[in-house]
């Protein structure tokens, strides 16, 4: 497999963006090699600009439930291009996604459509510190919520304490109002009620995709939620991933924990920049030009966005079921590689919500991120780089999740599992 196409494309790229790349995971720093560029998209396939196909297990990191090129997505695009790009006033397709999007969640009342994900959760956070009053907020260690400066923490230490920005530029002054807590962990949790009095919302992945898949415990969920009860703290879903990919109604429908606010990304765009954040009728009334806390967007709602993530939502709308089969073939994916891989005294640890699959290369259940980063780093890229030669394309980061598309087939996942077991034995025998 030729990939010089792609390595001279890098070289030039990184010329002229930073890293060459304009999103970090992109990279494939974690992995070694260079990342691949892509030329198209069909189906379940990627091709890169080599000519290599891949089946694709990455879909765009989450939108593309229904693989490359879909056809009523493709179409509804190209129709909603010919009246125009943006407005930057109202449309009716803005109304008909909110409808569609209250349709699918308990929680929702009201919902306002931004670009992206990052957007959604930093909207968000500002909404529940309007509605409470409160200045500090509580995140867990491994959930991602985007690149805003409040959320760019991670632990120093497992326990609750406050946070460290994890990046420079991040003033401290910005992070002093995030708290951290240890996902699963719930006197963690209670450790930052007992810090302060001040706490606007709790804010979880409740299927957490950004430290590999890892779901929250119920019992947990459940707890957190009666903490925010007591305490008069909102309990913010954040479900940019496992929106539309592990449940069609939300982890609340998973879980039975009702959230106070829920963000939203990649799937409700369809494949286009699409962000959203809803909750009860109360909290949103909180929202310009309703109410006095601000927030814009000169794009937000544009009509090939919304028409993109109408065609998308309508056709799950219409069906549903297609998340257990999903999930059923998920399954069948990573139960098949473990499988493969105890063959070859590898242990994996593997797990499936919906369409969305992960495993980590570990003796041990992974139910936080410290679990997660003490898994075997050096056999997932060895592992990453074997399946990439043999035209699998999984996420390039043991941090992040794997998502099957309506159209990956049953076939597909066999040949998956068959190139697996050889790369299994490969990597048992050095
Ligand atoms: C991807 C993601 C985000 C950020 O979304 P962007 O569209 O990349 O800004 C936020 N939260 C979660 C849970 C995500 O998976």
């Amino acid at each position: 497999m030729s990939t010089e196409a792609s390595k001279k494309a890098f070289q030039e790229a990184q010329g002229l963006i930073p890293g060459g790349v304009n999103s970090p995971v992109r990279a494939f720093k974690s992995v070694g090699g260079i990342p691949l560029f892509i030329s198209e998209g069909q189906g379940a396939y990627m091709e890169d600009i080599d000519g290599n196909k891949y089946v694709d297990y990455v879909q765009s990191w989450g939108p593309l439930l229904f693989g490359h090129r879909d056809e009523s997505i493709e179409a509804a695009v190209i129709e909603a291009v010919k009246h125009g790009l943006s407005f930057g006033a109202p449309t009716q397709a803005e109304s008909e996604l909110a409808k569609l999007v209250i349709s699918f969640f308990d929680s929702i009342d009201k919902v306002r459509f931004v670009n992206s994900g990052t957007e959604a959760v930093m909207s968000a956070i500002r909404l529940a510190r309007g509605f409470t009053g409160r200045d500090d907020i509580v995140k867990f260690t491994g959930c991602y919520h985007g690149h805003s400066d409040a959320l760019l923490v991670e632990a120093g230490s497992g326990a609750a304490t406050f946070g460290n920005p994890s990046s420079p530029g991040v003033p401290a002054d910005f992070t002093k109002h995030t708290l951290l807590a240890e996902y699963n962990n719930i006197e963690s949790v209670k450790k930052c009620f007992a810090d302060s009095q001040d706490i606007a919302c709790i804010i979880i992945e409740p299927i957490a995709g950004n430290m590999g898949l890892v779901p929250a415990d119920k019992e947990f969920l459940h707890e957190l939620r009666a903490l925010c009860d007591a305490n008069g703290t909102l309990l913010i879903f954040d479900e940019v991933m496992s929106g539309f990919r592990a449940s069609v109604n939300g982890a609340e429908s998973i879980t039975g924990v009702k959230p106070d606010i829920i963000t939203l990304g990649k799937v409700i765009g369809g494949g286009m920049p699409v962000g959203a954040f809803g909750a009860r009728a109360e909290i949103m009334a909180q929202l310009s030009p309703e109410g006095p806390v601000y927030q814009a967007g000169t794009l937000s709602g544009n009509p090939i966005a919304m028409a993109a993530g109408l065609a998308a939502l309508s056709k799950l709308k219409q069906n549903a079921r297609v998340i257990a089969v999903l999930e059923e073939r998920g399954r069948g994916l990573v139960e098949g590689m473990q499988k493969a891989a105890s063959q070859h005294g590898i242990s994996m640890q593997i797990d499936t919500r919906g369409s969305m699959f992960g495993f980590f290369f570990s003796q041990k259940p992974v139910k936080n991120f410290a679990d997660a980063a003490a898994s075997d780093a050096a056999v997932f890229a060895s592992f990453h780089s074997k399946m990439l030669s043999r035209g699998f394309y999984f996420a390039c980061s043991l941090f992040e999740t794997g998502f099957i598309s309506t159209a990956i087939t049953d076939a597909m996942i066999e040949e998956t599992i068959a190139a697996s077991a050889e790369v299994f034995k490969e990597i048992a025998n050095g």
